[in-house]
């Protein structure tokens, strides 16, 4: 008797896992280690310069020049700024760098998608120095080009689909490391003004990279402050000039900060939606025992400026016999009804140890179907740069043998057009 309680319990326990763990540490400045000047805001580049003694009435103006070079031109060396006096140069070269982050390896997918494995600078005795690891991804598109990027290290939440939430290591990214996934993409691809042929040196033609979503690791809302930070440089028209309309954050669904993303961040908001059922939506996105599906489809129906030009992203993961029925299907439209929505069905990337297999390609095709009937776009994201596993939650994953349909799906592509691209132009 004592033991079928026992055992009860223990199901019962194993059956409701927590919805998040405790994120290891916060980074902390190396002591006698230079620090980078590439992402800061532009107030905290003023500060820097008043650390150097540079005169208060002066700053604005000096901190305006040298965030255009480090910003705009993207140089990797004090002395290019041609307008920043000999002295002002030395006194920078000898208190800060333009380091960005190593760039640990870079593959290639036969579509051209690029994932970089980029080392930040260390943190001090959590990484043991060495710095952490986290991946980016270029897609580059016909009309685009898309960069998706990373605002943690691992994530605390624990989706039972998604193969970074099972990382044990986690912590935020400053705000200066978001930007500078940005920064070392220009790099790699030589994205700065004057570096490509052809290209039009204000900067506003012709650029690799044109749109960025928080969809690499981490979830966003948890490092608000840092993502809005960011948000900042990389928008900023006399710097990185990215529109904030080309700008995706995707959250899991943290409702109480949603508010907050649309009135300071003003950028376009996509939601990890993948089930229509609290029950069923438990248990993949745990988080949504603490949010559930109305309280979330009531602050998206909130978020500030959405009109049909500017409108909600709901992602939906296509799980073979979990979420892919045409009641699902039906039911979305119908929770949907009133947000100016589109809907993006990904197919599930499976990962080793994972729980679940990728719906079949014609009850995707039978779901998006149902969908577009009811007046939805509905693209099923291509699954871009499979065969280097840049695909959505398989970043840091090991290597792993292709199933044959993911094979055949990328090879043929799935017919509709890339996701990540998909702020409204
Ligand atoms: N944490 C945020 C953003 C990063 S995840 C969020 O959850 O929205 C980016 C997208 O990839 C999310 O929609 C996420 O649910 C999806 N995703 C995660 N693992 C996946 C997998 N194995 N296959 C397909 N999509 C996945
Ligand atoms: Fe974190 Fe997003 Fe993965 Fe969920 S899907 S574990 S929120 S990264």
């Amino acid at each position: 008797m004592a033991t079928a309680s026992f055992d009860t319990a223990r199901r019962a326990a194993s059956a409701v896992p927590p919805i998040e763990k405790t994120p290891d540490f916060r980074p902390e400045p190396v002591p006698g280690r230079p620090v980078s000047l590439v992402g800061l805001t532009r107030a905290a580049l003023k500060e820097k310069l008043l650390a150097l003694g540079v005169p208060e009435r002066e700053s604005r103006m000096r901190a305006g020049q040298i965030w255009h070079w480090i910003n705009f031109r993207g140089i990797t060396d004090f002395d290019a700024m041609t307008n920043v006096g000999k002295g002002l140069k030395a006194e920078l070269a000898r208190a800060y760098t333009l380091e960005r982050p190593e760039v640990v390896s870079q593959q290639v997918s036969r579509d051209g998608t690029r994932k970089w494995l980029l080392r930040m600078a260390p943190t001090g005795r959590h990484d043991h120095n060495r710095g952490a690891e986290i991946e980016c991804v270029y897609i580059p598109g016909p009309d685009r080009g898309t960069l998706c990027v990373s605002s943690q290290v691992g994530c605390t939440l624990t989706c039972s689909f998604c193969h970074t939430g099972t990382q044990r290591l986690v912590r935020n990214l400053e705000g200066p490391e978001i930007v500078a996934q940005l920064v070392a993409a220009r790099d790699q691809l030589g994205d700065w003004p004057g570096q490509m042929p052809g290209k039009d040196a204000s900067g506003e033609v012709g650029r690799l990279v044109t749109n960025i979503v928080f969809m690499g690791m981490g979830e966003p809302l948890y490092n608000l402050d840092n993502v809005l930070d960011a948000l900042g440089v990389m928008s900023d028209p006399e710097g990185l000039g990215l529109s904030r309309r080309r700008i995706t954050v995707s959250t899991s669904g943290v409702v109480p900060q949603i508010s907050r993303l649309g009135a300071e961040g003003n950028a376009m908001l996509a939601i990890s939606l993948h089930a229509v059922r609290d029950e069923l939506r438990d248990t993949l996105v745990p988080l949504n025992r603490k949010y559930p599906i109305a309280e979330l489809l009531r602050a998206c129906r909130d978020y500030p400026g959405l009109s049909n030009a500017r409108r909600i992203t709901f992602e939906y993961v296509m799980l073979k016999g979990v979420n892919d029925s045409d009641a699902d299907a039906r039911e979305l439209v119908r929770l949907l009804k009133g947000i100016p929505a589109k809907i993006n069905l990904i197919p599930f990337n499976p990962w080793p140890g994972s729980a679940y297999e990728c719906s079949d390609w014609e009850r995707i095709e039978r779901f998006s179907e149902i969908v577009f009937n009811a007046g939805y776009a509905s693209p099923v994201r291509t699954p871009r740069g499979r065969d280097i596993l840049a695909a959505c939650g398989q970043l840091k994953s090991e290597t792993e043998k292709l199933r044959a349909r993911a094979r055949m799906m990328l090879e043929e592509g799935m017919g509709a057009e890339g996701f990540y691209a998909d702020a409204d132009d």
